[in-house]
């Protein structure tokens, strides 16, 4: 920070002090959004480098359900889905403000800041340096458009820069109104939003990334979205994701963070 930012900051801060989004303490005029302790005690989860994680364990479960339902020829495997999320937190955690500042507060500098943290580790891991495009689980429009943004679409833009792919924002599109889910358990939530998704205007809203110009159709797809509980929303994507592309592509997912012991 130079000295005029030092001094302008700390003045601000002087008559609005700002606050640790975890503790709650006054921050230091050269701290953002976490305090020292709060940044250091980050519970990150490290599943961006173990191909085999509880998240996508979790998330791959579910895929075979569905693949089963489908009759899929028995001892043919899918394609694995990879899965990580920056951080854990439980409901009573205080590291869940990181993401209720970015859905609920329209904080987008913590939002993006946070971001940028899941997406370096995304570009330096082997496991999603193939990712030809990034897909933000949409919101329906009617919450869109009374919260004004899309908070996935923040997280995915940033995603796709660092990874240096396109995001394609139109390619889901949700059709049905789900209502909060934070109160369902984990079938009734896999119930609520099986079929909320639809293939989006694929021509028209995916302009090719450089990438696969040449190529007539994805081969990995990332999906993004700010937290993980169960699964079921990106397992409800990821079909939709499947039906159009076909069960060789690889549909993999990365959040700002998994609830509880995922
Ligand atoms: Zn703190």
């Amino acid at each position: 920070m130079t000295d005029f930012r030092f001094v302008t900051t700390a003045v601000a801060d002087f008559f609005f002090p700002r606050q640790c989004l975890v503790c709650g303490c006054i921050l230091p005029a050269d701290r953002k959004h976490l305090c020292g302790d709060c940044a250091e005690d980050i519970p990150l989860t490290y599943y961006w480098d173990r191909e085999h994680n509880p998240m996508a364990d979790r998330l791959n479960d579910l895929i075979q359900r569905d693949l089963n339902a489908e009759d899929f020829a028995p001892g043919k495997t899918v394609t694995y889905s990879r899965a990580a999320a920056l951080f854990f937190f439980r409901p009573e955690s205080g590291y869940r403000h990181i993401c209720h500042q970015l859905k609920y507060h329209r904080n987008f500098s913590a939002g993006r800041a946070y971001a940028d943290m899941l997406a370096q580790r995304l570009a330096g891991s082997d496991l999603f340096k193939d990712v030809d495009v990034v897909v933000p689980v949409p919101l329906h429009p009617l919450r869109r458009f009374r919260r004004g943004y899309n908070q996935a679409e923040i997280i995915a833009e940033v995603v796709s820069e660092k990874l240096g792919t396109k995001m394609c924002p139109g390619m889901l599109r949700r059709r049905r109104y789900t209502g909060t889910q934070t109160r369902l358990d984990v079938e009734h939530k896999v119930r609520n939003v099986s079929n909320a998704f639809v293939f989006g205007k694929y021509e028209k809203v995916w302009k090719f990334p450089k990438r696969v110009a040449a190529k007539a159709s994805p081969s990995h797809i990332l999906i993004v979205d700010d937290v993980f509980t169960t699964g079921a929303t990106v397992n409800a994507c990821a079909r939709v994701l499947r039906e159009r592309f076909g069960r060789e592509v690889r549909i993999s997912v990365a959040t700002l963070a998994a609830v509880g012991d995922v």
